[in-house]
């Protein structure tokens, strides 16, 4: 089976290595995600996120490394995989025999209070933003604040009243123009509520689960995976042990049966074509059922077992994010 998967955190991690002046290879590494893994796996496209924590980074000098990181190891391995811009170079890629590469931020507030500079990611190549991470910033709120909250019990609340702000609603708009996906995942409720407010094409929650089921703050209610359905947008599931799970301490492992759980209420609530992957490989620390890339076999064959037919399948595992990314990029 195909895999698109909408969220990873290769590229950081990569780049913290090179940092340590380690050697670092896209192509075979310790990591969840790398080039033959990916080929195991039988991936069409891997979203790479470039990660900023704004508080430690330093912010343009991060980003900027990331990026250049992302396209030297796409050049190494261009007999494997090549970086897209719009849904025509996914097939093209596909027809001509390689994988996908799409390049994504997370953490929108890397423009320093300007949209010339969010138009220049755009021309870097960005094609989703996830707009904020866990700190308030010049766009919106998360709903897990990491300047005052920081345990596991902590994830349980949800951040009704701090929306987008006026910058915000520029910025999300200008994404839209652009054609930059916007990725809802770590967003407070209340912006999510901005978004569907200011905004009018599909939109993402790139890697975030179903609160119904497991109730942390990066999950979705269900009216919010209805609003994404209504949209046309998809909403990746997320292989962290936390937001598959509730537990005691905050340690769970992450486990297919219970992503099963958390397709079929999204299938129930949104319907079968809201549902995809964003495994967030490389960012999360769970004990791993699927323990990476190459083993994304062991989802299908699960959904195979609880009668999701061979077409379902195949939209959680690509066509739905492919059906988004023709109708935005
Ligand atoms: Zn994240």
């Amino acid at each position: 089976m195909k895999i698109v998967d909408m969220h990873c955190d290769t590229i950081i991690g990569l780049l913290q290595l090179q940092k340590e002046g380690k050697d670092v290879s896209l192509f075979d590494n310790h990591k969840h995600i790398d080039v033959k893994k990916m080929k195991q796996g039988d991936y069409l496209l891997q979203n790479f996120a470039i990660f900023t924590d704004f508080k430690n980074d330093d912010l343009m000098l991060h980003v900027q490394e990331g990026i250049d990181l992302y396209y030297q190891e796409l050049e190494k391995n261009k007999d494997y995989i090549r970086a897209v811009y719009t849904y025509d170079d996914i097939e093209k890629n596909r027809q001509a025999g390689y994988m996908s590469a799409m390049l994504t931020l997370e953490e929108g507030d890397v423009v320093f209070d300007s949209l010339a500079i969010l138009r220049n990611y755009y021309r870097l190549g960005v094609r989703m933003i996830t707009l904020t991470w866990n700190y308030p910033n010049a766009i919106g709120s998360p709903n897990f604040n990491m300047e005052s909250k920081k345990a596991y019990q902590d994830m349980f609340s949800y951040n009704t009243k701090d929306g987008l702000s006026e910058f915000g609603i520029a910025y999300v708009q200008e994404m839209e123009r652009l054609g930059i996906i916007i990725d809802v995942s770590h967003l407070s409720d209340a912006g999510f509520y901005d978004v569907c407010k200011y905004t009018s094409k599909p939109f993402v929650a790139s890697h975030s689960n179903a609160r119904s089921v497991c109730g942390v703050s990066r999950n979705l209610s269900d009216d919010m995976i209805a609003q994404i359905a209504k949209r046309g947008g998809v909403i990746g599931i997320n292989f962290c042990g936390d937001f598959l799970v509730e537990s005691e301490t905050g340690n769970a492992a992450s486990r297919v049966e219970d992503m099963v759980k958390h397709i079929k209420h999204m299938k129930e609530i949104g319907g079968i074509d809201c549902i995809a992957l964003g495994s967030d490989f490389d960012g999360i620390d769970s004990v791993l059922e699927i323990e990476d890339a190459s083993q994304m076999g062991k989802l299908e064959a699960a959904l195979l077992k609880e009668h999701f037919t061979q077409e379902e399948i195949e939209k959680i595992c690509y066509k739905n994010v492919l059906r988004v990314y023709k109708e935005v990029l």
